[in-house]
């Protein structure tokens, strides 16, 4: 290696680092050089130094590990810009503390048509359930409403219930429900997307939502200014990842309009992360609609902005006791949920979605929505025949023995959030492990399992529903504890967890020849951290921060 002639000097060198390469070949090394946009050698930092020319930008890790740029495999970037801005609840608890924090946001957005809040707790008030009582005590005579953290359930006071017409209730599809409460008008609480989706949409954000609410076109075409103002919560979205070290982004709801969007941000000055939007499939959809998800993938295909997959819900949550079990619920035991698809219906969609060649990704939380899914990938092996089609499954809070082996038999990913176990991060224990109950225990969020039955394990955030950052993440899969002792250790080492957010997710994206390790020949995107992290112990990984975000060579954050 040497410098002879500028041809062969590096643009970018990141010297004095403790790289982990995630290359099995050559896990470790002190530096890395980059010219357009690929890496072109990683090594010592004498033979590095070699590569640097007089016009070559220098980043000194000061000794902090440098990694593969995170690869977030399951998050919500048009919703997660948006929400940036509204009111942050998580952390907030009892009625007092609710009331105070409401009332200061509402009196710094006075011109707000609808005030919205995010990330309170399902046991915000304890075991009082909220209604829209309490949120009219606190706010009156302005509309409010606030988001659960899963994002599945809403709050709303009763102006806001009365200026989105359902104070009365409403016919709702399966799995969706406005509560209504003993006086025959609605309790407040609004249980999934077309529940709240009303009172959602009077906050003036409703093209936020579509790619997730139906996966359609915004009606009519946003004017130039709302493109504008649009395009600015999408850079919002991704400045927020770039400062987390993600280069690569793997969104899970999406339409044609986003890729519209981000097409644009691409040619006014470059994305910072390269972003794969999905086509959504919904249960009023028709099979012939999917001719729009080969389309969007036809039209996007590059490494920055890519399509390539339909992504499907096929169950809601268990706090809302909207996932679907194989038994009843623990705490509601003649109820087993119920499925957004029949099984034939989903096999049916599987069979076509993989027949064109697209990659499936199906929002799964229940065993019984994780065993129906991988019935649908087993019949579109069959009619198909087996391919590398790495179709995925989300989610998977709890599965059924049964069910473990098939994931490697089938190829099926699991990607999974190590943000999400109650108890892990942010989320409270109650009620989601007495739902669960004990006896599912030992099968939920069973990352561990799943791979030691030779799976391959995603990990992702699902931002905005956890916090987007993968350090986090990384701390709270190193940190998993059982919620019993008798059930079986799910946690991952350090190595492991870094996998899962870098070389898994590349493979979740038929990526992992490209990017995902520090190789020469890789694409450039890699992060740069505080401090050497397998220096760091578990109950500090969250001080770690990145330093530097670089992506396809270009330094797209600096602390
Ligand atoms: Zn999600």
């Amino acid at each position: 290696m040497s410098a002879t002639g500028t041809g062969h000097n590096a643009d970018l060198i990141v010297i004095n680092g403790r790289v982990l390469t995630m290359d099995g070949g050559n896990p470790a090394a002190e530096a890395v050089a980059v010219k357009d946009g690929a890496i072109i050698a990683v090594g010592s930092r004498a033979a590095i130094e070699e590569l640097k020319g007089t016009a070559t930008q220098v980043i000194d890790a000061k000794g902090g590990s440098v990694l593969p740029g995170f690869i977030e495999a399951h998050m919500h970037l048009f919703s997660g810009g948006a929400e940036l801005a509204h009111l942050q609840l998580g952390g907030v608890h009892g009625f007092e503390a609710l009331k105070q924090v409401i009332r200061d946001y509402a009196s710094t957005k006075p011109e707000a048509k609808m005030l919205v809040g995010q990330g309170v707790d399902y046991t915000v008030l304890d075991d009082e359930r909220v209604t829209r009582h309490h949120l009219d005590a606190i706010l009156p005579d302005r509309p409010f409403c606030m988001a659960a953290p899963d994002h599945h359930t809403m709050w709303a006071n009763t102006k806001a219930l009365e200026m989105a017409g359902i104070l009365h209730g409403r016919a709702l599809g399966p799995g969706n429900e406005i509560v209504m409460g003993d006086d025959g008008l609605a309790a407040g609480e609004l249980r999934e997307g077309e529940a709240f989706g009303p009172v959602l949409d009077l906050a003036g954000e409703g093209r936020v939502r579509l790619g997730l609410a139906t996966g359609g076109e915004p009606d009519p075409m946003p004017s130039a200014t709302e493109r504008a103002a649009d395009r600015d919560i999408m850079r919002r979205g991704l400045a927020w990842c770039a400062r987390h070290g993600i280069t690569s982004i793997q969104n899970m709801d999406g339409n044609l309009y986003q890729l519209e969007l981000l097409a644009e941000i691409d040619a006014e000055e470059g994305l910072p992360c390269r972003v794969q939007i999905p086509f959504h499939y919904k249960n009023f959809m028709t099979l012939d609609m999917l001719d729009k998800a080969s389309v969007m993938t036809e039209r996007y295909n590059s490494e920055w902005l890519s399509c390539g997959m339909v992504k499907v819900f096929y169950d809601g949550v268990l706090d809302s006791w909207t996932a679907v079990m194989v038994e009843p619920y623990a705490d509601r035991t003649d109820w087993v949920g119920e499925p957004l698809f029949t099984p034939q219906q989903f096999a049916d969609l599987a069979v076509a979605v993989d027949k064109r060649g697209l990659q499936m990704a199906v929002h799964s939380i229940g065993d019984g929505a994780v065993r129906a899914v991988l019935d649908g990938y087993e019949a579109a092996q069959k009619a198909n025949g087996k391919r590398d089609s790495r179709h995925r499954v989300e989610h998977i809070e709890v599965t059924t023995t049964a069910d473990v082996p098939r994931f490697a038999e089938l190829g099926v990913i699991a990607s999974m959030q190590p943000p999400h176990p109650p108890g892990a991060m942010d989320f409270p224990l109650e009620p989601t492990v007495s739902r669960i109950g004990p006896a599912r225990w030992p099968l939920s969020y069973a990352w561990r399992t799943l791979k030691n039955a030779g799976a391959h394990v995603v990990f992702a955030s699902d931002w905005p529903v956890s916090p987007i950052d993968p350090i986090l993440g990384i701390q709270a899969a190193v940190m998993r504890k059982p919620w019993a002792d008798s059930d079986p250790d799910q946690s991952f080492s350090l190595q492991e967890s870094l996998a899962a957010y870098t070389v898994e997710g590349a493979y979740a994206e038929f990526a992992e020849h490209r990017k995902g390790t520090l190789k020469s020949g890789y694409m450039a995107d890699l992060v740069v951290l505080s401090a050497d992290i397998e220096k760091t112990a578990p109950a500090d990984l969250h001080k770690v921060r990145p330093v530097t975000t670089i992506c396809g060579g270009k330094v797209t954050y600096q602390a």
